[in-house]
C-alpha cells in the first residue's frame, strides 16, 4: 500500500513561497541549476514541487539514477509508490550482484541503495505517479510535469524507472510459496536447484530460455505449456529439443502448487481431456510474461507492443529530457545489475541534456 508523505528531509520545510515559486519557474536558468544543488520551489496550496531530475520508481534503476544525478549536483527526487528498493527486495537471497561474495538479502540490497541515494542528497516522496505532461517548448517551458496522486512535480529531466511486474499464474499456493520454491527468475534462482526436479510454466522465449538455463543445474526440467506447440523462436526450440534433461507436458496447466514449508508438488490439468495429475517437483518457475508499469504514460512517450519504453543506447526516449532505465525499457535484461547500470547511464544522459539547455 502506498503511504503518503516524505522520507528523509521534508521538502515543504525548505520550499520557497507560493509567488516566489511561480515567478521563478519559467525564467529559471537551467545552467545555473548545475551548480545549485538544492534549488527548489514549492507552492503549498497547489502543491507543486520542482527539481532538476525527477526519478519515477525507487527500484535498482531509479535508485542508481538518483545516486548519479544527486552526485552530479542536481536536485533530485525519487517518486515511489511503495517502500523504496523495488522488486529485488522480494528476493530472499541475491547471489549475482557484484561485490557480495556470499550473497546479500534482496531487502538489504534495496535498502542500502536507497540509503546511498539519500546520503547523496536525493529526496524520496512516497506517492503514485499517474501521468506526465511534457514540456511545451512552444510556450517557453522547459519543465516536464509529473502528475501524482498527491501533487505535481516539475523536472527538467524525467527518468522513467517504474519497472515491471511478473504475470502470476494466480493459482492456490503460488503466493505463499514464492521464494520457497516458486520463482519468476531462472537466472537469479537456478543455482538453488542443483540436482533437483523443476517445472517451468510457459511456452514463449522466456520459458524456453529458462528451461535451458535450469538444465545446467537441475536433474530434470519439465516444461508445462497450455498449447501443443511452443511460441518460442526456432533457434531456442532447436536447443531445447536437443537437451535430454528437458521434457514437455503439452496441453496442460498448473492448477495448484503444494508444499510446506517449500514446494513439493503441483496439480496439473490436461486441457484436452480434463485429466488431473500430480507431479512431484522441488521448484516451479513461472515464465508467462511480465507487464511493464507504464500505464500512466498514456501516449506521451513511445512504447513497444508490450508497453515497454523505447530508448536508444543512451537511454533517451524520443522526447527531449525524458529517459528510461531498467526493467521498464524495451529489451531490458531484467536483472538488478543491468537495471542499476541503466540508472547510471540514464542519469549521465540527463546530465548532458540539462547542461545543453
Ligand atoms: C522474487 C524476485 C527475485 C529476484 N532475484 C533477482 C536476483 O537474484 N538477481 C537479479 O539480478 N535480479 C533479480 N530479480 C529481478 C530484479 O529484481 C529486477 O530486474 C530489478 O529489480 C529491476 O529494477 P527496476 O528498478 O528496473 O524495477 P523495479 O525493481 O521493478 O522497481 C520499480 C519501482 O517502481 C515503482 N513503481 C511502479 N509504478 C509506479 C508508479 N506509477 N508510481 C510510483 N512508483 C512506481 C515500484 O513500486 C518499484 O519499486 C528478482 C526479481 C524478483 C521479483
Amino acid at each position: 500500500m502506498a503511504a503518503e508523505g516524505f522520507i528523509g528531509e521534508h521538502f515543504l520545510k525548505k520550499g520557497t513561497t507560493d509567488s516566489g515559486a511561480k515567478a521563478n519557474a519559467e525564467s529559471i536558468d537551467a545552467r545555473s541549476l548545475l551548480v545549485k544543488r538544492r534549488r527548489r520551489s514549492a507552492t503549498i496550496g497547489r502543491s507543486i514541487m520542482e527539481y532538476q531530475v525527477v526519478v519515477l520508481g525507487g527500484g535498482p534503476a531509479g535508485l542508481s539514477a538518483a545516486i548519479y544525478a544527486a552526485r552530479s549536483g542536481f536536485s533530485t527526487v525519487i517518486l515511489e509508490k511503495m517502500l523504496p528498493g523495488g522488486q529485488i527486495a522480494n528476493a530472499s537471497r541475491v547471489e549475482n550482484y557484484p561485490g557480495f561474495v556470499d550473497g546479500v538479502s534482496g531487502m538489504e540490497l534495496g535498502q542500502s541503495m536507497h540509503r546511498q541515494a539519500e546520503k547523496e542528497g536525493a529526496e524520496t516522496v512516497i506517492t503514485e505517479v499517474t501521468g506526465i505532461e511534457l514540456a511545451d517548448r512552444g510556450a517557453d517551458s522547459i519543465f516536464h510535469t509529473v502528475k501524482t496522486t498527491d501533487q505535481d512535480v516539475r523536472g527538467l529531466a524525467v527518468i522513467i524507472a517504474t519497472g515491471s511486474r511478473y504475470r502470476l499464474l494466480n493459482v492456490p499456493g503460488e503466493i505463499e510459496l514464492t521464494g520457497k520454491g516458486v520463482s519468476y527468475c531462472a537466472t537469479c534462482d537456478g543455482p538453488f536447484f542443483r540436482g533437483k526436479k523443476v517445472l517451468v510454466v510457459g511456452g514463449g522465449d522466456t520459458a524456453i530460455a529458462d528451461a535451458l538455463e535450469l538444465s545446467k543445474f537441475a536433474n530434470e526440467v519439465t516444461v508445462v505449456h497450455r498449447r501443443d506447440e511452443l511460441r518460442a523462436s526456432r533457434a531456442l526450440q532447436g536447443n531445447v529439443l536437443r537437451t535430454p534433461k528437458i521434457q514437455f507436458m503439452w496441453n496442460s496447466v498448473v492448477e495448484s502448487i503444494y508444499g510446506d514449508p517449500a514446494v513439493s508438488s503441483v496439480r496439473l490439468r490436461n486441457t484436452k481431456n480434463d485429466i488431473i495429475s500430480e507431479l512431484a517437483v522441488d521448484g516451479v518457475f513461472v515464465a508467462v510474461g511480465s507487464v511493464p508499469s507504464t500505464g500512466f504514460l498514456g501516449d506521451s512517450v513511445p512504447v513497444d507492443e508490450f508497453g515497454c519504453v523505447i530508448t536508444n543506447v543512451q537511454l533517451e526516449t524520443d522526447v527531449a529530457g525524458v529517459f528510461a532505465a531498467g526493467d521498464v525499457r524495451h529489451d531490458s535484461a531484467r536483472q538488478a545489475i543491468t537495471a542499476a547500470g541503466d540508472g547510471a547511464t540514464a542519469a549521465l544522459s540527463a546530465r548532458r541534456y540539462i547542461s545543453s539547455l
